[in-house]
């Protein structure tokens, strides 16, 4: 079982099942989200993401490639991200985990757009787009 929160602690949400592999997005439109460097990942079953606080207080953000972003209200803390095209899935944002995550970054997407100012430094294997 994960749990996370937000930033101001008004959302709370748990994970019942296992974090899928760690992915960094470095499209465009994810640093503008995270305000950083790239948006640090990871699928999880829809099933067994669950928020447990202040649903009340989630906003989203969809685009108009069906990529619904969900944020809190109050703070700004991105919590998940979720596409039209594959509602089983959510991708939490692992900043967000209050429990230990045990795996390294498994890949890097999108690194042929990352930030001029970003070094990738690992060994992960690096996407110009998606695998
Ligand atoms: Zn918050
Ligand atoms: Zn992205």
């Amino acid at each position: 079982m994960h749990k996370g929160s937000c930033l101001c602690g008004a959302v709370e949400y748990e994970i019942a099942g296992p974090l899928g592999p760690v992915v960094y997005c470095h499209c465009s439109r994810c640093r503008k989200a995270s305000g950083s460097a790239f948006n640090a990942m990871s699928p999880v079953s829809a099933a067994d993401f669950r928020i447990v606080k202040g649903q009340e207080c989630l906003r989203d953000y969809r685009n108009s490639a069906g990529v619904n972003r969900v944020f809190c209200g109050m703070c700004g803390s991105p919590i998940i991200g979720k596409r039209d095209s594959a509602p089983e899935i959510v991708r939490v944002r692992i900043g967000t985990l209050d429990t230990p995550v045990n795996s390294q970054v498994s890949s890097h997407v999108f690194a042929g757009s990352k930030a001029s100012w970003d070094e990738i430094l690992d060994h992960a294997p690096q996407y110009e787009e998606r695998p």
